[in-house]
């Protein structure tokens, strides 16, 4: 009875990373947008469960969320080991690639499920900039290089082919999460923003003209401003009952 839940995901373009993959995970393509306000978290406490190898993980992980963290007023991250949480973040080898479910979209998942899952990788840089990129989905942002005012210009032929090849991404996987662009009435989008952590990296062969995207390490400005947007607090808006709230 669960409705469709969408899954997102990263290709960890460094080339000595593994592939990633969601295949085996549900996948719909139900409204999308650079960030989806129907994904949007309801102001207040959103439990983030860690079940992640060790304590080097979890500080790296710890750390993207506090990244985000200064930029969602409207949210508190509550954050525990464990696999109990409304966000339930796993590097558990049993699951294949990185990738997490959009937003609220996760309450939608069994509770004996994790909601995120991230390869596991000693670069340090690599995994926090995973981290944060999932993160991001898990907070309701979409993919940047899907930005409708993109202006990459992909060799798609080649990308299905070596896509294909790295991945094992058939070609609807292949327009799901790279090519197909965002639009409805629930999306919220800054201007196209090559420097988003949501933002694939591009290579040079995958592009007619040789249009290079190097990978992102950290939130642009236009990701804080998008999540500062979509994170405004909501609850008191109109004034209500709450207005002698307790400190
Ligand atoms: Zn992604």
């Amino acid at each position: 009875m669960s409705s469709p839940i969408h899954v997102s995901t990263f290709i960890p373009r460094p080339s000595d990373m593994p592939g990633e993959t969601s295949a085996s995970n549900p996948v719909s393509r139900t409204k999308r947008g650079i960030a989806d306000t129907s994904k949007r978290w309801p102001d207040g406490i959103v439990n983030i469960a860690l079940d992640l190898r060790d304590n080097r993980s979890k500080a790296l992980v710890i750390d993207a969320l506090r990244e985000w963290a200064h930029h969602t007023p409207a949210l508190r991250f509550n954050v525990v080991d464990g696999k109990d949480g409304d966000i339930r973040i796993t590097d558990d080898e049993g699951f294949q690639g990185s990738w997490s479910v959009v937003g609220i979209d996760a309450k939608d998942m069994p509770l004996d499920e994790p909601t995120m899952h991230l390869d596991r990788n000693d670069d340090s840089a690599v995994f926090r900039a995973t981290a944060l990129h999932e993160i991001g989905h898990a907070l309701g942002m979409e993919h940047e290089h899907q930005h409708p005012a993109n202006t990459i210009n992909w060799d798609k032929d080649y990308v299905y082919r070596s896509i294909n090849e790295s991945q094992g991404w058939d070609k609807d996987m292949i327009d799901l999460h790279i090519f197909s662009t965002y639009t409805g009435p629930n999306v919220l989008q800054t201007p196209y923003d090559t420097r988003s952590i949501m933002h694939y990296a591009t290579y040079a062969d995958e592009t007619i003209d040789g249009q290079e995207v190097p990978q992102n390490y950290s939130l642009s400005k236009g990701d804080q401003t998008i999540i500062r947007t979509l994170y405004t607090p909501r609850r008191f808006k109109g004034g209500d009952a709450d207005s002698s709230a307790n400190p």
